[in-house]
């Protein structure tokens, strides 16, 4: 499985990033219901997130 990073969509703070799959429900329970960078209120839907599997880097 691939790591996968949350970052908001309005400044890009990294929200989560682990290789355990969370919903955004719980990440946005974490973070009280609000981006802790700038403010902006984290809806339940993805829209307001980006979810980015991260991509293994390629070898030599
Ligand atoms: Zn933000």
């Amino acid at each position: 499985m691939c790591p996968q990073r949350i970052l908001c969509s309005k400044c890009g703070e990294l929200l989560y990033t682990g290789l355990e799959l969370e919903t955004p429900g719980e990440i946005i329970q974490r973070n009280g219901g609000y981006c802790p960078k700038c403010g902006k209120k984290l809806g339940f839907d993805t829209e307001n997130l980006k979810i980015i599997p991260e991509t293994p880097v390629p070898g030599p």
